[in-house]
């Protein structure tokens, strides 16, 4: 049995039940093969073994009382995976399927997207089996402050900062702060995704959506082509797919779908982005109440989808943009992008394609810009948020969205130039996973066996 196998199938072992965390583990050991080949200094100080193990994981209760006076127990996690680079740094997820397989493949690849940016960041994640919808605000601010009642003893400005993900929004950003706040008596920067009221950055909210779109305009650009007229596909109506439409609009590309947790909206003259931004950000409504106003729509409901995938990805359009959540793009659905013509697939979300359909999309030399590398646009810019709390500044708009742009441009060349120079040009999974690695596992050979 070879190296990585051997370490697979002792974390599986070790820590049973845990799939998607294996699922993340094997993409990226799978791709370090020829750095861990060339370097035997990583085998010999364990660096693969240290790094699949967290440096603490803190699991917790989360009582809180509903509006009908009823107490609720929720679970809380938070993974402090990685700080060989920096404080730890990830976003925090409330979904009724949270648990720590989840979170711990969540933070795994925080470790490499963190070290990809080229900023001081580790990597971390955590988040609550606490179902968000339709619970009042009331309900919200009581599971948040509950939440962090716990968390607040293990985070700070440079030991961990948690942020959004999904269910996680300035609304959750502000209670938990409000709390931690009157816990500690201390106003700092512990919490990124603030409002601009007290400490936030402008372009955070923007920044993960935005970052993706950028991400695919560097993979296009070098093949001399970019965005503009062509037709998207875009999963999901959250933070990231919101920004990711909103700036596909302004390079002049047409996102022509998204999707919730009922179904999907296909409008092919393009999606009315004001009207998903209403529903929700504000009425935090199904999409099919997009119907009401645009009755040349479509809304496939969930349980029309194909049984070996997702009716979005089955569509024709120039380029696909998973926003959602992670396994939301099946083989068979890397399949129907190829036959309809798609060259590109940049992911929004984490972990969205399964390991069949990467492979699918990179054999037939689609541009494909993995989550990790494409996504990082969001904790980039969260970075950026601890840069100015530290420094007592705030900066422009144009400011940080110029520091994102370049940010992704060098993730892109990064990934694209190791993906070169380990002989598999166009590969960004191994280029990226190698780049990260190799950033991340310097820090830890030269600090030692902590
Ligand atoms: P949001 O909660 O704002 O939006 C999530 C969207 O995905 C919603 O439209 C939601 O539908 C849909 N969704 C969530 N879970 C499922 C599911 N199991 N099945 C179908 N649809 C689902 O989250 P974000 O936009 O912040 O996050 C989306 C993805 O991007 C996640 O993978 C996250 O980890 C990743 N990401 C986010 C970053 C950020 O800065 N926010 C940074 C980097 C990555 P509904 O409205 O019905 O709930």
């Amino acid at each position: 049995m070879s190296y990585i196998h051997e370490t697979i199938s002792d974390l599986k072992n070790t820590s049973p039940a845990q799939c998607e965390f294996y699922q993340a583990v094997e993409e990226v050991l799978e791709s370090l093969a020829p750095i861990l080949e060339s370097n035997k200094l990583y085998q010999q100080q364990a660096i693969i073994q240290r790094l699949v193990e967290p440096e603490r994981q803190i699991m917790f209760r989360v009582p809180w009382v509903d509006d009908q006076g009823q107490i609720q127990v929720n679970k809380g996690y938070r993974i402090e995976f990685n700080s060989a680079l920096g404080p730890y740094k990830g976003g925090l997820r409330f979904h009724p399927s949270v648990n720590a397989s989840i979170i711990k493949f969540l933070g795994f690849e925080q470790i490499f997207k963190n070290a990809l940016t080229g900023l001081p960041i580790g990597g971390g994640k955590g988040g609550s089996n606490f179902n968000p919808k339709g619970k009042s605000d009331d309900e919200i601010m009581r599971f948040c402050q509950s939440f962090m009642t716990e968390l607040y003893r293990h985070i700070g400005p440079t030991t961990d900062v948690p942020a959004g993900d999904i269910g996680v929004g300035a609304r959750e950003i502000g209670y938990m702060f409000g709390q931690y706040k009157r816990l500690t008596g201390r106003y700092e920067g512990v919490l990124t995704g603030k409002s601009l009221l007290w400490g936030g950055s402008l372009v955070r909210k923007e920044a993960t959506g935005y970052g993706v779109v950028y991400f695919a305009e560097n993979m296009l650009s070098i093949k001399d082509e970019s965005l503009k007229s062509k037709k998207c596909l875009v999963s999901g109506s959250g933070n990231v797919a919101i920004y990711a439409m909103e700036k596909l609009y302004q390079l002049g590309a047409t996102p022509i779908t998204c999707t919730d947790s009922t179904g999907t909206i296909f409008h092919e003259s393009g999606i009315d982005l004001t009207l998903v931004k209403q529903l929700k950000e504000k009425s935090r409504k199904s999409l099919e109440a997009y119907l009401t106003e645009h009755n040349d729509a479509k809304f496939i409901p969930t349980s029309e989808y194909p049984s070996d995938g997702h009716a979005v990805w089955r569509i024709k359009a120039d380029a696909a943009f998973p926003c959602a959540t992670q396994n939301e793009l099946t083989l068979a659905d890397a399949k129907a992008l190829i036959a309809n013509g798609c060259q590109l697939v940049s992911e929004g979300a984490n972990m969205p394609s399964t390991q069949d359909a990467i492979n699918t999309l990179i054999d037939a030399k689609i541009s494909y810009g993995p989550g990790k590398a494409a996504n990082a646009g969001g904790v980039s810019t969260s970075q950026l948020e601890m840069a100015q709390n530290a420094s007592m500044q705030t900066w422009s708009f144009e400011e940080v969205d110029q520091k994102l742009q370049i940010i992704m441009k060098n993730i892109f060349e990064t990934a694209h130039q190791t993906a070169i120079e380990f002989g598999q040009p166009g590969n960004l999974v191994l280029g990226a996973n190698i780049a990260g690695f190799k950033r991340v596992a310097d820090a830890m050979l030269e600090q030692g066996v902590v």
